[in-house]
């Protein structure tokens, strides 16, 4: 009897560790299963320090409220553990001043009221004054985002739910789930639990072991940089925004400033992303290095934004997006299992900011089979290729 439980977590990464925090609320059986040693390396997307936080969305507005959610529930996440892991830099953000990415942008103000300012380029020059911005740009300046520092986040969410009472293991893969009566049947490498709740958070694994999901991932080559500036000084965090910029050309980049390195240990230097999905791969057999386009991107960026920070490579890292659905993530609960599965899945480039409304969220589905946190556009009946 002691392999039973009322809920089992899989994935122990982002979404996985805040939803077990969320969970322990209840005084309930919880078992946390994670195929890795330690979250955060090349079989996850969490990886690599800091993620941008903002609320103004461009994408779509209905992730506002999520949003706004997910930093209330940072902040308690900083309070229950006196550490600080939201840094408010504010972020720049530059586009076609006539293209979907600023209209985005005003748009999610507007239905939101998030606080976000037009910015002319004399105002550019003067307060950021290490960007050029191009002529046809728009600039918005967003004075209460930032970036949580991602490691951090995860293993707090880890340590407080493991204090809770809550049961973890690593290196243990998840090989079915199996509905099997009124409970659910895990199996793994190791062993067999059974649970009344199932919650999948397997990144791009997350429908190979579980016969009713049909997406298929679709799964893209991605690069961090972390760039040397001859001086450090103006790009340290407190003195330089964080900042997210679309190139008419080669879609958005985003970056932010450096981090002293004796606090948060290394990758150190000032981190560049670009955003746009990059080589479709397999997941299993990503290739590590960077290549001779990877880097050109980078420069091209740098030379035309960035200038003074086009500099030596100090550092890169490959990691991957997941991509389920093409415009959203998804989440719901599995009537084919009746609603004993809860998944969440896709988080491709922007799913850290959330992990923490994410988790809330989940844990609801578990223990109440709904939530009042706004989702239903992110519901599986919402797309086409189930
Ligand atoms: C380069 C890059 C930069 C990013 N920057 C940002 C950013 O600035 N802001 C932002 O909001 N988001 C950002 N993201 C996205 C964010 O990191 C992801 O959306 C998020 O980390 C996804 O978390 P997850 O827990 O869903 O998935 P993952 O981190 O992939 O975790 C899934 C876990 O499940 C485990 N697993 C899989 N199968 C099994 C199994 N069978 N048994 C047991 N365990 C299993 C995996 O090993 C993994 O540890 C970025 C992503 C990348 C790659």
């Amino acid at each position: 009897m002691t392999n039973r439980f009322d809920v089992i977590v899989i994935g122990m990464d982002a979404m996985a560790a805040a939803t077990c925090w969320y969970l322990c609320k209840h005084g309930i059986k919880i078992l946390g299963l994670g195929q890795l040693e330690a979250p955060n390396n090349q079989l996850s997307q969490a990886a690599w320090k800091k993620k941008i936080e903002r609320k103004a969305y461009y994408e779509h507005p209905d992730y506002i409220p999520l949003l706004q959610r997910a930093y209330k529930n940072w902040k308690d996440l900083e309070i229950a553990t006196a550490t600080q892991i939201y840094y408010k830099t504010g972020i720049l953000y530059f586009g076609d001043a006539n293209g979907s990415f600023i209209d985005g942008l005003k748009q999610s103000a507007q239905e939101h009221a998030t606080a976000q300012v037009e910015i002319n380029s004399a105002e550019v020059a003067s307060k950021f004054p290490l960007f050029k911005n191009s002529p046809t740009h728009a600039a918005i300046y967003e004075p209460d985002a930032g970036f949580v520092v991602g490691e951090q986040a995860v293993s707090l969410y880890t340590s407080l739910s493991v204090a809770a009472g809550v049961e973890i293991k690593r290196r243990e893969k998840v090989l079915s789930c199996e509905l099997q009566d009124d409970f659910m049947l895990v199996k793994t490498n190791e062993d067999s639990y059974k649970a009344k709740q199932v919650v999948i958070c397997g990144g791009a694994w997350a429908s190979s072991f579980i016969k009713e999901v049909r997406f298929v991932p679709l799964v893209t080559k991605q690069i961090v940089v972390w760039m040397n500036p001859l001086d450090w000084a103006p790009f340290m965090v407190n003195k330089f925004p964080s900042w997210f910029i679309e190139d008419e050309h080669r879609g958005v980049y985003y970056g932010f400033p450096i981090i002293p390195p004796n606090s948060f240990g290394g990758p150190v230097g000032l981190k560049i992303v670009h955003h746009l999905p990059g080589v479709v791969s397999d997941v299993d057999a990503i290739d590590k290095g960077i290549t001779k386009d990877d880097e050109e991107s980078i420069r091209y960026f740098l030379a035309k934004y960035l200038p003074s920070a086009n500099s030596n490579i100090l550092g890169f890292k490959t990691c991957f997006h997941t991509y389920f659905s093409e415009e959203h993530f998804i989440i719901d609960q599995l009537p084919a299992y009746n609603n004993k599965v809860t998944i969440a899945c896709g988080f491709n480039g922007d799913g850290f900011k959330l992990a923490s409304v994410i988790g809330e969220i989940l844990a609801d589905l578990a223990i109440k089979g709904d939530t009042n946190l706004p989702i239903d556009f992110l519901r599986i009946d919402k797309f086409t290729s189930t």
